[in-house]
């Protein structure tokens, strides 16, 4: 099933502001929570829906990332912008997020303590057939996550130290009571962390980490199709509190080409030919993505008719030989024929009365149209 625009499930604009999300999201949640519609099956979708979408849009990164590439921005699949509790298998820590106004904590997403690795990251890009094929070099603008210099990533300032937190009194965990609520939850205030920052960075206001875009030279070589994923290691977001960094997927994508299609190593591609040219044989120019070739149509082609040029296809890029270029012809049926042109085919479709042997399917089609209407 495709996914649902994140801001539609919160039934948002696309422009809103964090309070407007936070708050589409805890009407989403309140509604559909499971305590509150046990063995409700399509209330836990929609929750699971609203809390994947309000993990994604709360993350300013992950939002970057989902204005500009959509789901595949931030699919857990790839690791975008994943990271744990991702997609509402732990939406404990999500929930901590915006219910912590009832706690009047709202640390923040900083407040997260100890060495965690940075989320991977995933980018699309888009690539003509030739530039796939053939291999080239592009600089991409990724937006990313790195290392807060001035506290080198921890969080707070220099010379403080985080302190143990003082809503849970250092273990990580919180009873909730409010309303229906009654779960044990991650502490909303250190995020399970049991330590808070006291003193934060002024950098990163605690975060540890800051929003960057960076621009990176991706190799991609020759022969590489939509779906190959280039691995730029150490390129993804900077891990929390000093973790090791993610990395970054660089995803192809081939555009549509005008003339060829692909498949594997193989190219395809339809060459158009007159009635004529079928009938008489000719030789034709047909294209390859190394320029025009000569293609020799025997006498007597019919459409559909796919010819073989060896390895004028795609050599993969895991390697092995190159593929080869069919080209299908298709036999064009003339028009806006003046008037001698029309005398001349008159004067030949006179000539084939009564002669079958110029037609050999239709004549199959004509013996099989008299066998059925025999059987009946
Ligand atoms: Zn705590
Ligand atoms: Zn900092």
């Amino acid at each position: 099933m495709a996914k649902r625009d994140y801001y539609e499930v919160l039934g948002v604009e696309r422009g809103s502001s964090e309070a407007d999300l936070k708050k589409a999201y805890r009407r989403l949640a309140m509604k559909h929570h499971p305590d509150r519609n046990p063995d409700d099956k399509d209330s836990e979708e929609k929750f699971k829906e609203a809390n994947e979408a309000y993990e994604v849009l709360s993350d300013a990164s992950k939002r970057a990332a989902y204005d500009q590439y959509g789901h595949a921005g931030v699919d857990p699949q790839m690791g975008g912008g994943g990271g744990p509790g991702f997609g509402g298998q732990n939406f404990s820590d999500i929930f901590g997020d915006v219910f912590s106004d009832f706690f009047g904590g709202g640390q923040g997403r900083g407040g997260r303590g100890g060495a965690q690795r940075g989320s991977d990251l995933r980018y699309t890009l888009e690539l003509d057939l030739e530039e796939a094929v053939r291999g080239t070099t592009v600089n991409i603008r990724v937006p990313t996550l790195v290392n807060c210099k001035p506290c080198d990533g921890s969080g707070a300032k220099k010379g403080s130290a985080p302190i143990t937190c003082p809503t849970c009194g250092g273990i990580g965990q919180v009873r909730m009571q409010q309303g229906f609520f009654s779960v044990q939850q991650t502490c909303p205030r250190c995020h399970g962390q049991g330590k808070i920052i006291s003193d934060p960075c002024d950098s990163c206001h605690g975060a540890g980490r800051v929003e960057e875009s960076k621009t990176l030279s991706v190799k991609v070589p020759p022969g590489v199709d939509t779906g190959d994923r280039i691995r730029l290691s150490g390129e993804g977001e900077a891990g929390a509190q000093g973790g090791p960094t993610g990395d970054l997927y660089v995803v192809i994508s081939v555009r549509e080409h005008a003339i060829f299609q692909r498949d594997g190593k193989h190219l395809f591609c339809e060459v158009p030919i007159s009635i004529t040219d079928a009938a008489l044989g000719a030789e034709l120019d047909v294209p390859t993505l190394d320029g025009r070739v000569k293609l020799k149509i025997p006498e007597g082609t019919q459409t559909g008719k796919q010819f073989r040029l060896r390895g004028k296809g795609v050599a993969p890029v895991r390697g092995g030989g190159a593929g080869d270029l069919m080209c299908r012809v298709a036999v064009e049926t003339p028009v806006n024929l003046g008037r001698r042109q029309r005398e001349l085919l008159e004067e030949f479709r006179a000539s084939l009365e009564g002669d079958t042997s110029h037609s050999p399917k239709a004549n199959g089609w004509f013996e099989g149209v008299k066998r059925f209407f025999g059987d009946l």
